[in-house]
């Protein structure tokens, strides 16, 4: 069976890739687990000088891997480039921190001796998305890794040349063989990787669905996983913000590629004192992103990631436009070869609609009017999505207060939400659970054993 990718800027197939056969994927997890046996027994500097290795080579590579994605996925080319620069720091953070930061930790205890021991778990089964193909694969390889598991990947089917430039990299790096294998299958092999008792752990990103028939399948299992679902995060702007500031940042934030990341800014609560102020200077910047082909540098906004991915987009602005929702800006298709939709703004929405209550992955950007703190933070926290969230204001009191009321794995004030490899990342509800990245991030990885000595 063929697996293939289609370039979003033509709607043309990319490139054509053998499947793995099923009979072959029970092999793939022995030469792991075989693997997991050499590996976790190597010192922290020895794994260390494979990702400090891996960070050049992202480095010198940055080019050719980000026009895989723009090919793949349509990404633009300088937010590839950007995505393989952040890959490279979070290989130089876990090389340079992953040991110190699993340290034993003396208890005191009425034993002669007490204290906990950070030990890897086997293997990693990760299941990554397209949207960000080599960021969400490094960020949970490297720490998984520098702690001492192996990890077999299941990448989207829409970036299999993504998935086997990372196994290449990483080989050319001097990881040892079998340490880190791409395995290209369809997501229904997923099960009897997840079945099988050498499978220690799942990290899992994506959507909600799958994330759902996944965490089924781990707890019928007994699996341990990590959960990265997906968000509809609320961009809050107070009466007494910057509001040129926070427009320029919505606008980047709702446009991350081309609108579809997790945490993107999707549902805009403006105060009404200065919402007029805000719709005009967040619509200049949308209207200032050219839509065009992602290999050009003047490209704002490049296409969405299938011509099923804007099919969803445009039937969650349609049925809002038929719930009452105004049109400021887009609400279409662009008239082009290729799966891109206009950046649209649509204003008079109400909780109900589904730019407000489902995730909208693309450039749509929902704005709600609000005549209170109060009433901000009710419409934030109404949502079944809780990843990240943005608030815009000058007051650190009212800043504290929706730091303390936002339903979200992180808060974000006076800054779009992003993430970072020294800051725990993750969210709760129906984004998911557990956590990534930071020191919390690496002991997802990691089988904590309390040892007591009488
Ligand atoms: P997706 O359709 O859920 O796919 C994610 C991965 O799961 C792919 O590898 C996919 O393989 C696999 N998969 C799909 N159905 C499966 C099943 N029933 N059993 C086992 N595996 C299955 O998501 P996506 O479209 O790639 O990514 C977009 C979603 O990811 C959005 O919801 C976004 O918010 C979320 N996301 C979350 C984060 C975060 O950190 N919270 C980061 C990035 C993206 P196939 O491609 O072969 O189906």
């Amino acid at each position: 069976m063929k697996i293939q990718s289609i370039n979003p800027a033509t709607g043309k197939v990319h490139k054509e890739f053998k499947m793995l056969n099923t009979r072959d994927i029970p092999v793939k997890i022995d030469a792991s687990h075989q693997a997991f046996q050499s590996w976790k027994l190597t010192s922290f500097l020895e794994r260390k000088k494979v990702f400090i290795n891996a960070a050049e080579l992202l480095r010198s590579r940055k080019e050719s891997l980000a026009r895989i994605m723009s090919l793949e996925i349509g990404k633009r080319l300088v937010e590839g480039i950007a995505e393989i620069e952040k890959c490279a720091w979070v290989c130089e953070y876990y090389a340079e921190n992953t040991e110190a930061m699993v340290q034993d930790e003396i208890r005191k205890t009425e034993a002669k001796q007490s204290y906990l021991v950070f030990e890897p778990l086997g293997v990693v089964l990760a299941v990554m998305p397209w949207n960000f193909p080599f960021w969400q694969v490094f960020r949970a390889a490297a720490p998984a890794l520098m702690m001492g598991n192996t990890m077999l990947l299941k990448h989207a089917s829409s970036v299999p040349e993504s998935a086997l430039a990372i196994e290449a990299l990483l080989i050319d790096a001097g990881l040892p063989a079998d340490i880190f294998q791409t395995l290209l299958i369809p997501s229904a092999n997923v099960a009897m990787i997840i079945e099988d008792h050498r499978v220690r752990m799942l990290s899992f990103t994506g959507s909600e669905e799958a994330g759902r028939s996944v965490a089924s399948l781990a707890g019928k299992n007994i699996k341990k996983i990590v959960m990265e679902l997906g968000g509809s995060d609320p961009f809050i702007v107070l009466d007494d913000a910057d509001i040129k500031a926070a427009a320029e940042t919505a606008a980047i934030s709702r446009m991350i590629v081309s609108g579809q990341s997790c945490i993107s800014a999707k549902r805009f609560i403006v105060h009404k004192k200065v919402a007029e102020q805000f719709l005009i200077l967040f619509k200049e910047q949308l209207e200032s992103k050219q839509v065009g082909d992602p290999l050009d540098e003047t490209t704002g906004v490049g296409p969405l990631s299938s011509e099923n991915a804007v099919s969803v987009l445009n039937d969650q602005v349609q049925r809002s436009v038929a719930m009452g929702a105004k049109i400021l800006l887009g609400g279409k298709k662009a008239n082009r070869e290729g799966y891109y939709y206009l950046p649209t703004i649509l204003t008079k929405v109400t909780e109900d609609m589904p730019v407000m209550s489902e995730e909208t992955f693309g450039p749509v950007a929902a704005v709600a009017v609000v005549t209170s703190d109060e009433e901000a933070l009710r419409i934030a926290n109404n949502s079944r999505f809780g990843l990240g969230a943005s608030v815009w204001t000058q007051n650190e009191k009212r800043a504290k207060y929706f730091i303390r009321g936002l339903q979200a794995g992180g808060v974000f004030v006076n800054s779009m939400v992003k993430s970072d490899p020294r800051m725990p990342f993750g969210g709760l509800k129906f984004s998911g659970y557990g956590r990534e990245l930071s020191e919390y991030g690496l002991k997802e990885f990691a089988n904590l054993k309390s040892v007591w000595i009488e």
